[in-house]
């Protein structure tokens, strides 16, 4: 999660700071919040351009996390306005949003959240909201005789306890139909059966301390009656076949009719749950809280074969057929690709449409396994929601019309690519690209600093020597772990070796260049061709080649051999792969001065073997352009999306024009 860079040690004396202050220590702790999840609010006067005084209230935005909340993610609203709101016997969601919208006393401001009203009515200055899981763990208990009954002997009545009700309009009414028979001079907060907690005071502060005060209380009393177990062996230690999971993905990406990023995780807590003889019936439990499904789906998927995904497709397509008369206007149907996989030799798959969403899946979960299995071995067992009031968080108005206005992501989206020589010039800038396309990006390269080259989750860099086999594989399979199959690879990673004669060129100089352009180009093909030919969208392969492969140049033996064997190695990997739909072409660059493969004085040796000056070498090509590393990794990247699907095997001059070329 995202810190706060602003030191948080001292409490802000301004009302708003404070709110987003206190917001950030409560979102700082994802055993309280995840991912967007809770809010905040402050009731604050506020002066208007005509100088006059507002009655508003300030609450979280939405897009802003609790954990890195500032004072323009609280949004202003006109508070009495909403108080009329409350008035209202009935307000669909989408009617409320929009009331909320007009309710704004800063258009520019991000939309507030959907539990707004509430936060209104609520006759505190201050509120903050959480999902804490201790708290979700009281309220998702089996087997109890009334749904508060662990929630009131643990807090008695100092809580004011609220049955599920959805988020939105109806919530905010069931808290004011049920705050006077509950309220009184000793009330801490609210606990919100299945959802959450939320606290309240005369300032951000004492709700803030309200709020630790009762979830110590629940973290005491949970240590002490359904203590976490002692940790098992990590079983997951087992090689899988990386040809399995990008299968796997590769069918999820089908259902899911767009390709997904799948993540694997083996850490102790996983490997403890999957190794649960119950896990597979603790896993169809349901999600903590309802803003969760969003991320998860109702359940995980179990058990990682062809069997188990036809199945969970099905369950899904009858989940969603018994419950869609819920729905009374048009709706679009969310894909039956699961999110969460369990398997006793994987260990945990998460799976979204970017690699993001596949973490928050991640995140969420490695939440939801401890809660459930506190629930199952010390307090009765865990139950969730019924399927119908999940299916209409699932089928919320509000998440469909998220949907309807998510228009249409970037073109390679969902994608898996692996670049080497990542870390600078060409290859950097190809990854660069992919990125920016949408792609998760395994970036390859012998320098210690490629982990360093980017930040997010769309990335990993590893350090390792393409002539390697072992370092090689070991690189893919990280990468392949982590982002779940391939789609593209570029190929960047080359040297251009001593400029020498060939008589002056030793074997073993001749030998280290061929090693790095050629063969470990051809070790690399030999690994990935398999993955790329279970990619969902058809492999996708671009090489660095050099305008030396059609105009060689003196002094440069070793290089433009190496290059032209290059070429002809895609080729053939053009003609084998094609029947699996993987697409092999090359650019040809040449006099790209930005990448490290040249230096200062390479390039004056260069340009001496023609007899011109180092500035009249650098322009030496026909269009008089600059070549830089981000044109030609334009066009590597262009070779590996749609506008080329009908190309492989094809090599396209990125030199500026040459007359020996053409
Ligand atoms: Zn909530």
């Amino acid at each position: 999660m995202e810190k706060s860079k602003k030191t948080d040690l001292q409490t802000p004396e301004d009302p708003i700071e404070a709110c987003a202050h206190f917001s950030r220590l409560i979102g700082g702790d994802t055993n309280l919040v995840l991912h967007g999840g809770g809010n905040s609010s402050v009731k604050a006067s506020r002066s208007d351009i005509t100088g006059q005084d507002r009655e508003a209230i300030f609450v979280k935005g939405s897009g802003w996390d609790m954990g890195s909340l500032e004072v323009p993610g609280l949004t202003p609203l006109d508070l009495p306005r909403l108080k009329q709101l409350l008035e209202l016997r009935e307000l669909s969601d989408v009617d409320m949003m929009r009331e909320l919208s007009a309710a704004k006393l800063d258009p520019g401001s991000p939309n507030p959240s959907v539990e707004t009203l509430l936060h209104a009515f609520i006759p505190f200055r201050a509120v903050q909201h959480s999902h804490a899981d201790v708290i979700v763990t009281l309220t998702n208990l089996a087997g109890m005789n009334a749904p508060d009954e662990v929630v009131r002997s643990i807090f008695g009545d100092e809580v004011i306890v609220i049955p599920y009700v959805m988020p939105g309009f109806d919530l905010a009414q069931e808290v004011r139909e049920n705050w006077a028979s509950q309220f009184h001079d000793g009330t801490k907060g609210m606990v919100l059966l299945n959802h959450g907690l939320f606290t309240f005071g005369d300032d951000s502060q004492t709700a803030y301390e309200m709020h630790m005060q009762l979830i110590g209380k629940a973290e005491a009393w949970l240590d002490k009656e359904a203590p976490v177990d002692s940790r098992k062996e990590n079983a997951l230690t087992a090689e899988i076949l990386l040809t399995d999971l990008a299968r796997l993905r590769s069918q999820m990406s089908k259902i899911a009719g767009k390709p997904m990023i799948v993540r694997r995780h083996v850490d102790d807590q996983v490997a403890d749950f999957v190794q649960r003889d119950d896990y597979a019936d603790l896993a169809r439990r349901g999600p903590l809280t309802p803003d969760h499904i969003i991320r998860t789906k109702r359940f995980p998927m179990v058990g990682a074969s062809q069997d188990s995904l036809d199945r969970y497709v099905k369950e899904y397509g009858s989940y969603v057929e018994e419950f869609r008369h819920r729905i009374r206007t048009e709706f679009t149907e969310i894909d039956p690709a699961p999110r969460i996989v369990l398997d006793p030799e994987i260990g945990m798959l998460t799976a979204g449409f970017t690699s993001k969403d596949a973490q928050i899946a991640a995140d969420i979960y490695h939440h939801t396994i401890p809660v459930l299995c506190r629930s199952e071995d010390h307090l009765g067992g865990y139950e969730a929601l019924s399927g119908e009031e999940l299916f209409d968080v699932e089928y919320w108005d509000l998440e469909q019309a998220k949907l309807l206005k998510s228009g249409k992501p970037p073109e390679l989206s969902g994608t898996v690519s692996l670049v080497t020589g990542a870390a600078s010039g060409i290859g950097r800038a190809c990854a660069e690209q992919l990125k920016q396309l949408g792609s998760a990006v395994i970036g390859v390269d012998l320098s210690p600093e490629v982990d360093q080259v980017f930040a997010g989750d769309d990335w990993i860099g590893i350090e390792a020597d393409v002539t390697k086999s072992e370092e090689i594989d070991e690189a893919i399979k990280i990468g392949v772990e982590r982002f779940g199959g391939l789609d593209i690879a570029v190929v960047a990673a080359g040297i251009f070796g001593n400029s020498e004669s060939i008589e002056d060129l030793d074997s073993e100089e001749w030998r280290r260049v061929m090693s790095v352009n050629v063969d470990s180009v051809q070790l690399l093909f030999g690994r990935i061709g398999p993955l790329l030919a279970l990619s969902p969208i058809g492999g996708r392969v671009a090489v660095i080649g050099s305008k030396n492969v059609p105009a060689p140049g003196k002094g440069a033996a070793a290089y433009s051999a190496s290059k032209a064997a290059l070429q002809q190695l895609c080729r053939v990997a053009a003609l084998e792969w094609a029947s699996n739909k993987t697409r092999v072409n090359l650019v040809h660059p040449d006099a790209v001065f930005d990448t490290g493969l040249w230096s200062e004085e390479l390039i004056v040796e260069r340009a001496s073997n023609y007899g011109i000056t180092p500035e009249e070498y650098k322009k030496r090509n026909l269009l008089s352009v600059e070549v830089t590393s981000a044109a030609v990794a334009r066009s590597a990247i262009s070779l590996c999306t749609d506008d080329f699907s009908t190309t492989t095997g094809a090599s396209v001059p990125t030199d500026g024009g040459s007359d020996r070329v053409i």
